[in-house]
């Protein structure tokens, strides 16, 4: 026994945990939770819990066989919400098989084997998402009744508001479970609310987003409002994106930063950067992977739509932010299509895997956009370089099944998986007969 598993054993006796909740992510990214007793946990981590696969989606399904389910001690985390007494704590699991691989369709497994590349080459992978997501009045939401709580905008304070409370409440039970918050405030849309968590490995970052939706869920269900990370539940209101913000170590330095280079930026930054732009097109079915992903991306508020980068540029994908004097350590740069829907795992793989890639080939980084996107012309744009991001979840899928790098990344069961499920998703999205057919189309035609 290791002296992390040790701790977690003494720390359950010594707080009197009542249950332990083993986590891990499917592959569209829904958090499963088993809940084992104390005892068990020991055994747990030598020889893992059985899992009935079946039930779960790209577990089993995607290969046929029963699965192991590790816990990870070093996430073990009391959760604040259950209270006191008799507390519930959590760990992450690793997913192996039964013969002790790595189960290949386990999403934090994809990222973690890319971590490993990227490791090979010396690099640590840091990352810190900003989440927005709205709050909305626990309506009758389903029926497209959907109200936000309140009608606020962009960091409005609103006094005695609940989104501060809620706020204030949430920032809180994320400290508590292990998570730093570094700003959190309100968003554009009415309802909407942003929460960025403090840097760390991606890995690390990865599990907290999975913790994350849940805190915010069960903060929501507390104050009697309802949570949504839909990419875009109102036409006529900004997305929820969940920009990241990304850089390299090499030990302890910023590999992303030179000084006195054009915005610090080194020529690994610059490589990395150009990766992204190369492959954002095909990437994009994971970080963006819902059929209403592409009502955000096209639909304006501040979302990006085509693949260029710029120095501050909020219509740009990947925006390189001013560093303040003296802190190149911070070096960094932001992605701004992966929406808050995304499974962290495999989307962070795939943005690691397409920067790696512009390093390894040594890609050239186009010129800077300094212009709003949105203002030029497509002609203007085409002339520019500025690939378009897919339209629809049909043209990113279209795009996805022709990458290597994806396929690669993702490994084959995962890849054909995602496929699946989601040319799946879109068939019965084809198949709706939507209120916009109707009301344009049944009294004129
Ligand atoms: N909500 C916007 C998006 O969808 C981002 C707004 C912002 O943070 N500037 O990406
Ligand atoms: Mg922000
Ligand atoms: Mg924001
Ligand atoms: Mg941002």
């Amino acid at each position: 026994m290791d002296k992390q598993q040790d701790f977690v054993l003494r720390t359950i006796e010594e707080r009197g945990v009542k249950f332990v909740r083993l986590w891990f992510t499917d592959v569209v990214g829904t958090l499963k939770s088993v809940a084992v007793a104390p005892a068990e946990v020991e055994g747990a981590f030598a020889e893992g819990v059985g899992i009935d696969g079946s039930a779960i989606e790209g577990l089993t399904r995607a290969y046929e066989a029963d699965v192991l389910a590790h816990p990870d001690p070093s996430t073990f985390q009391i959760l604040p919400w259950r209270g006191e007494v008799d507390p519930t704590a959590r760990m992450f699991c690793d997913i192996n098989t039964p013969d002790g691989q790595p189960a290949v369709s386990d999403p934090r497994n994809v990222l973690k084997r890319t971590l490993a590349k990227a490791a090979e080459r010396g690099f640590t992978f840091y990352t810190h998402p900003e989440i927005e997501f709205y709050l909305l009045k626990d309506s009758d939401w389903a029926n497209g009744g959907a109200q936000p709580i309140d009608t606020a905008g962009y960091f409005d304070n609103v006094p005695g508001g609940t989104a501060h409370d809620f706020r204030r409440r949430s920032v809180r039970m994320l400290e508590d479970i292990g998570i730093s918050v570094e700003f959190s405030h309100h968003e554009a849309g009415p309802g909407q609310n942003e929460i960025d968590l403090r840097y760390a490995d991606a890995l690390t970052t990865a599990d907290n987003i999975m913790t994350f939706r849940t805190v915010i869920k069960e903060v929501a269900m507390e104050q009697g409002v309802y949570a949504t990370f839909m990419p875009k539940p109102f036409a006529q209101h900004p997305g929820s994106g969940m920009h990241t913000h990304m850089s390299l170590f090499e030990g302890d330095n910023n590999a992303f930063y030179e000084a006195g280079a054009k915005h610090q930026l080194s020529k690994v930054g610059r490589q990395f950067i150009a990766g992204l732009l190369h492959f954002a097109p095909e990437i994009t079915a994971i970080t963006n992977q819902y059929v209403n992903s592409y009502k955000r991306l096209w639909g304006g508020g501040e979302a990006p739509a085509f693949a260029n980068w710029g120095h501050n540029n909020r219509s740009a994908l990947v925006r390189v932010p001013v560093y303040k004097p003296g802190k190149g350590q911070s070096a960094r740069i932001e992605y701004r299509a992966i929406d808050s829907a995304a499974n962290p795992y495999l989307a962070y793989s795939v943005l690691l895997a397409a920067g790696l890639k512009g390093i390894e080939e040594g890609m050239d980084l186009p010129a800077e956009a300094e212009e709003n996107a949105w203002e030029l012309t497509d002609t203007e744009r085409k002339a520019l370089g500025y690939k378009p991001l897919p339209s629809s979840l049909n043209n990113a899928i279209t795009l996805m099944e022709e990458s290597e790098l994806v396929a690669e990344t993702l490994g084959s069961k995962v890849f054909d998986y995602v496929l699946r499920n989601k040319r799946q998703e879109w068939a019965d999205y084809r198949n709706q007969v939507t209120n916009f057919e109707l009301r344009s189309n049944l009294e004129t035609l």
